[in-house]
């Protein structure tokens, strides 16, 4: 799996901290991105996180590209209706990668006999467009497995709402890992805003009641 943040909204903090500042004082538009040092945009984004005002927070964007992840997995991505996509397509491209996901729990005897109907797979979804199957209906026969490319943009607001939802250890392994990796990226960019993101369990509480995994994650603040 490679995710790559390819894009963000320049100065992510200091536009939100803007934002918030707009709302919070009397300085006009012409005033609201001066004088807010790094401390100062510190400042509001704590502020809005513990109010819970997270409308600034839709005013910055960050898109990623990602690649070497199932479809099983995009599947469980587009779900997520705040968010923009743009996927390769399977009626206009043919599959010729022989790249697939093999899930970890899938081991030994077993790992050789999906390897085997993997292929065989792809191998009759080839004779299917040599016979001049057109590929929007040859695509029907490939597995989940096979490997997709996307790309994703979401706002911060999303983003928090995503990260909630799939970083959570209750959340299916192949997309946590994407969502983990996202947030990572996020971070880099934006520490203070996605200071707190993640699963439930980073702001301490844990809604998943009896499916709780019981180890809420200790994550180390940034
Ligand atoms: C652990 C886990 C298990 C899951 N299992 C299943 C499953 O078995 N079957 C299945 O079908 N799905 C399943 N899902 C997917 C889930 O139902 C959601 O489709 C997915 O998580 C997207 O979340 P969302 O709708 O909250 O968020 P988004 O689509 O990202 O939307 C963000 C928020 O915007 C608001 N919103 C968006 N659209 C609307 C709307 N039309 N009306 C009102 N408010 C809206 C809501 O507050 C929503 O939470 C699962 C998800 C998880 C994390």
């Amino acid at each position: 799996m490679k995710v790559s943040l390819l894009r963000h909204t320049p100065d992510p903090e200091l536009l939100v901290a803007s934002a918030a500042k707009l709302c919070y004082s009397k300085a006009g538009i012409e005033g609201i991105t001066k004088d807010l040092s790094k401390k100062k945009q510190s400042d509001f984004i704590k502020k809005l996180l513990k109010m819970g005002h997270l409308s600034p927070f839709e005013h910055i964007s960050f898109t990623f590209g990602i690649e070497g992840i199932s479809r099983a997995c995009t599947h469980q991505l587009v779900r997520h209706r705040i968010a923009s996509f743009s996927q390769q397509s399977q009626r206009y491209v043919s599959f010729e990668e022989r790249e697939y996901i093999v899930p970890r729990t899938i081991k030994k005897g077993l790992k050789t006999k999906f390897d085997r109907l993997t292929e065989d797979n792809l191998k009759f979804y080839q004779e299917l467009i040599e016979k001049g199957v057109p590929k929007e209906d040859a695509r029907y026969i490939l597995p989940q497995a096979f490997c997709t490319k996307i790309v994703v943009t979401m706002n911060a607001r999303e983003l928090f709402h995503f990260f909630n939802l799939r970083c959570c250890n209750r959340a299916q392994w192949e997309i946590r890992e994407m969502a983990e990796a996202m947030l990572s990226e996020a971070k880099k960019i934006a520490p203070n805003i996605f200071m707190k993101a993640g699963a439930p369990c980073v702001q301490g509480t844990c809604p998943e009641g009896e499916l709780s995994c019981g180890r809420p994650k200790k994550r180390q603040m940034l």
